[in-house]
């Protein structure tokens, strides 16, 4: 595909090639942040019994007929329905029995009377000064839930709410979407792990950490994080054959370019990838690659060839490979995106989308991104701290001045938490 492959284009042949991967079963306590593979049924009610809403006691609701302040009718105490522990004698006309909240309703009864609002002249009796209605703070089987109905649907990403939701259904075992295992691999002869000492011309490598991060937010499986390979390109070679053995998507960070120190590209030709697309019209990100290649007998792997500036790495990471992770584990690619006005004016070339990293806030007029460093270039480590959008700048546009309209894709990682 040509070098002026527009951004949207470039992700579209993405995520034709990311079909969800095959299912698995997940155990409940691992189950956090997978898509549910199947839709779930609730094999019984919920609540599967009626229940007490209130600690109080459990009457008949006509036994209070003609109760008012100063005139309350008594009845007579028979026996306790404790949470866990039912009553099972049947109520009888006249009675009333002591209850907590989510205790069955014992048999005979139909209303509840909260503690509050009853009195106890002697331990054998409770008095009530106002009439109820049958069902009373009585929570009856399947007010939430009906036997058979769907409650959860497959595609749903499990957050601590569907967990609550599984565990209710009886569920240990879910069947999950299998998270897409993930290898990766940076190269540069100028990087040094974090911890290390510095000598001239070094640099530490952020993008070993920047990705594995990535990788993990975007649903995935990080196998293995091959740092700061050597630029030869018999090491290279070396490291991607390895690198792409195991793994579903592969996602190599420097020497994608055609430098006379870039082995990246020859490499992924030598261990069998054919290149799909090599460049897109987008800033940061422009020397982007992807390519594909065919396992006999198994699926494709997904490759990715990120430029090595860290800020071009985070933004193609954002636009290509963030979205294939998503939908291989069986989870809608892109995050929301919202209209929001820019803080300032900005210059552009055109021909490409700009990815723009911003800070997010609100006002009475909607949505507001902010750059979150005037240093937008690419090597600008500290324009990806503190981003919760990315806004994506027209192709066409040259002047955007302040308060002009942009899509911005937001953060999926909870950095909007303080909106
Ligand atoms: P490359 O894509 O290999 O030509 O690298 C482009 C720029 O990104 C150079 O300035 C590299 O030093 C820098 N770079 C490459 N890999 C990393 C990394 N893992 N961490 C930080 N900077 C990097
Ligand atoms: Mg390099």
């Amino acid at each position: 595909m040509g070098s002026h492959l527009p951004l949207a284009d470039a992700r579209a042949v993405v995520l034709e090639q990311a079909a969800p991967l095959d299912t698995e079963t997940v155990a409940l306590a691992d189950a956090l942040g997978r898509a549910i593979a199947q839709p779930v049924d609730a094999p019984h009610s919920l609540p599967p019994f009626d229940n007490s809403a209130m600690d109080g006691f459990a009457l008949r609701a006509a036994d209070t007929a003609g109760a008012a302040d100063g005139a309350p009718v008594t009845l007579r105490l028979a026996g306790e329905s404790r949470a866990g522990t039912p009553e099972e004698a049947e109520l009888q006309p006249g009675e009333a029995m002591k209850i907590s909240t989510g205790a069955a309703l014992p048999a005979g009864a139909d209303a509840i009377v909260r503690v509050e609002w009853t009195t106890r002249p002697d331990e054998e009796h409770v008095a009530i000064d106002r009439e109820l209605t049958v069902g009373n703070d009585v929570r009856p089987a399947g007010d939430d839930v009906n036997a058979g109905d769907r409650v959860l649907e497959s595609g749903m990403t499990i957050g601590p709410g569907e967990l609550a939701m599984l565990a209710s259904v009886g569920a240990a075992e879910i069947s999950c979407t299998r998270r897409p295992r993930v290898a990766i691999v940076t190269t540069g002869d100028e990087l040094v792990a974090p911890g290390g000492t510095l000598g001239h011309g070094q640099i530490f490598d952020s993008n070993s950490a920047m990705l594995a991060a990535l990788a993990v937010t975007g649903g995935a499986d990080v196998i293995s994080v091959t740092a700061a390979v050597a630029d030869d390109a018999a090491t290279t070679d070396d490291a991607i054959a390895k690198a792409l053995s195991e793994a579903d998507v592969l996602i190599v960070c420097g020497g994608v370019s055609v430098g006379e120190h870039d082995h990246v590209k020859p490499a992924l030709e030598k261990a069998g990838v054919s290149q799909v697309f090599w460049q897109v019209a987008m800033r940061p990100g422009h020397p982007t690659c992807f390519g594909l290649r065919e396992n006999p007998g198994a699926r494709t792997t997904l490759i990715f060839g990120l430029p090595g500036n860290p800020v071009s790495a985070y933004a193609t990471f954002h636009m290509f490979a963030r979205p294939a992770l998503m939908q291989l584990g069986g989870r809608s690619p892109f995050p929301p995106s919202v209209k929001a006005r820019l803080a300032s004016e900005l210059k552009k070339p055109a021909g490409h989308t700009q990815v723009l990293r911003c800070r997010m806030s609100r006002d009475e007029q909607g949505w507001l991104a902010t750059p979150t460093s005037r240093n937008q270039r690419s090597h600008a480590i500290s324009s990806v701290v503190g981003v919760q959008g990315l806004a994506l700048l027209p192709e066409d546009a040259t002047l955007l001045p302040e308060g002009e309209i942009v899509t911005v894709e937001l953060m999926p990682d909870g950095t909007l938490e303080s909106l």
